[in-house]
């Protein structure tokens, strides 16, 4: 028979692709089963506006069957089929997507579900497979084609014999070689799994025969026996496509532990329906505690990214700023396609979009957690305040407007934590800074004698014990147009009683002293003067620059 050559670019385009686009085998079967759901969508479609067809939903579903012996695995659908030219046309011309042209025929009504449109997801089939045959039987047609190739070097297409509309596709598995293993494409369990992983939520069942133990009747010893039983392999209907009312607490949970997202159970779950500029669904997860590798280097933010309920990357880094990477969840937009490389989401806009509006959500859920269940967010901040802290440093301080009211810290008055907000809305009228004082834990700020004026001022302290805490602060700068001073600084901007203030005679009286002092800790100390800063405490340390003693502490214990 008379093969078809593919034309010179569809070749080299082949075998690009096959080697390239997909860094994972696996991701064929997620291909095939999409073109098989997208060619029952459009038999759904078609019934819409034909009144003589019914759709019958039990009449619409993919079977999965491999063959050990015979090497195969096969996928039928009972989707629309295609006609010996649409064959020719869609699986011959590499980049030729039927789908595409199908959207675009429906554009005005129904057919925004489908998910195909590059035309290249068919040949990923080449990866695993040295022969790939189509039987299809086309929608209103009594004829069957088949259309074979052992991939860059052409297809035939001939005349066959098929039963029942829709496409059958066949994957003559490729044979072990030294390197690499193919068996795994005939295991039941792996393409279970497989089917789990990409394809769990398209619309259709996905069938396999599955064979497992049962007790044999009439057996007293307990005898087993295997049977075999055809079962749906993917659970089709997404959590995040139900409707939230009918969601509870405990399914969000669920579905937490399902993903492994964590073994800790979430602080709270954010389940977005957007359907705006851009249209999505999300379901984002603030954990509980941090996980085990999350100060490691193996630790990978991001969020899983569905493509119209594929699979499409476990972890999206871009949907997620650092300084949020604690986020856990999934979204799934329809307005992104299957076949796209990590290197162009990065410029995709409609994923800037999704990665805005996430980011603002993120942030108001966990201001109302502030607001609503401080218990809760105090719980969070334990474990995750740090990487809020980051969030303002880094960056040249950028995302502070974004952060800053999010922080919390210890107070010398309350004896707890609270936010920057609270601590302005608390100032006596003649207070100037927002003060705070640094050291390792509260109890040694408290013995600190640097904050013994301003405490007796009736001002309140922030007590800093975090290294980052201060770095933070030197970004917000002001808050509320307040602006901050570390209790030790020199000048505390605090009005000293006229009777108090330090004299000339003070310093004159002690000059001998002072210098003295001064001579013995050269290097250590730029000056030595009388305050009227002390109280029960007969000298402290004070700074006059931008850098503090505990960051300059901080800095040099840093490794360079
Ligand atoms: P895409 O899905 O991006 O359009 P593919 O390479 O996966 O590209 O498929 C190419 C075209 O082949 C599809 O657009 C569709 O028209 C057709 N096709 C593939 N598989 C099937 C199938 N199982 N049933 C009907 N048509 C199919
Ligand atoms: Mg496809």
């Amino acid at each position: 028979m008379k093969k078809t050559q593919f034309k010179a670019e569809s070749k080299r385009l082949l075998e690009m692709m096959i080697n390239s686009i997909y860094t994972q085998k696996e991701i064929f079967l997620r291909e095939l089963l999409s073109n098989s759901s997208d060619a029952i969508d459009k038999m759904y479609y078609k019934a819409l506006t034909d009144e003589n067809l019914a759709f019958d939903q039990e009449n619409y579903f993919i079977k999965v069957t491999a063959d050990k012996e015979a090497r195969t695995l096969t996928i039928r659908d009972t989707g629309i089929g295609m006609s010996k030219e649409e064959l020719i046309d869609n699986l011959g011309v590499i980049a030729k997507s039927g789908s595409l042209a199908f959207k675009k025929e429906n554009e005005s009504k129904e057919g925004h579900d489908i998910i195909g449109q590059f035309g290249v997801g068919f040949y990923s089939a080449f990866m695993v497979a040295d022969v790939v045959t189509v039987i299809s039987k086309p929608f209103g047609s009594d004829e069957a084609y088949k259309w074979e190739s052992t991939g860059a070097d052409g297809y035939t297409v001939e005349l066959a014999e098929k039963d029942s509309v829709g496409t059958e596709i066949i994957l003559t598995i490729k044979p072990n070689t030294e390197d690499e293993k193919f068996d795994e494409w005939l295991e039941t369990y792996r393409l279970k799994g497989i089917i789990k992983k990409y394809s769990d939520f398209i619309k259709y069942p996905i069938k396999m025969d599955t064979t497992s133990k049962r007790a044999k009747e009439d057996s007293e010893d307990g005898e087993f026996e295997d049977f075999e039983e055809e079962e749906t392999v993917n659970s089709r209907v997404p959590i995040w496509r139900k409707n939230k009312k009918e969601l509870t607490d405990a399914d969000y949970e669920q579905f937490y532990a399902d993903k492994r997202y964590g073994y800790d159970k979430p602080i709270k779950h954010i389940h977005l329906s957007v359907d705006g500029a851009v249209r999505y669904d999300a379901i984002l997860f603030i954990p509980e505690n941090i996980p085990f590798d999350f100060y490691s280097k193996e630790f990978e933010k991001g969020l899983e990214l569905y493509a119209n309920g594929v699979l499409i990357m476990d972890k999206c880094a871009d949907l997620l700023p650092d300084y949020f990477s604690f986020v856990k969840g999934m979204v799934d937009s329809e307005d992104l396609s299957l076949n796209i490389s990590r290197e162009m989401l990065q410029h995709d806009r409609q994923l800037k979009l999704i990665a805005k509006n996430i980011k603002s959500k993120i942030k108001n859920q966990l201001l109302s957690l502030l607001k609503d269940e401080r218990d809760k967010y105090e719980q969070f901040y334990k474990s995750f305040g740090r990487q809020l802290k980051y969030g303002i440093y880094s960056d040249y301080g950028t995302h502070k407007d974004e952060l800053q009211d999010l922080l919390l810290f210890h107070s010398s008055k309350a004896k707890k934590l609270i936010t920057l907000d609270e601590y302005v809305a608390n100032m006596p009228e003649d207070q100037k800074y927002i003060y705070y004082a640094s050291g390792e834990t509260n109890e040694r700020i408290d013995k600190l004698p640097q904050t013994e004026m301003v405490s007796d001022k009736g001002y309140e302290i922030l007590y800093f014990t975090d290294d980052i805490d201060e770095f933070a602060i030197k970004m917000v700068m002001k808050y509320k147009e307040k602006e901050f001073k570390s209790v030790s600084s020199g000048d505390l901007g605090i009005e000293a009683d006229e009777s108090e203030k330090t004299t000339e005679s003070e310093e004159s009286d002690n000059k001998e002293l002072f210098e003295y002092m001064k001579a013995q800790l050269t290097d250590k100390v730029s000056n030595v003067r009388a305050s009227k800063r002390l109280r029960s405490h007969p000298v402290c340390f004070s700074t006059d620059g931008e850098v503090t003693i505990e960051m300059e502490k901080i800095l040099k214990s840093m490794p360079n």
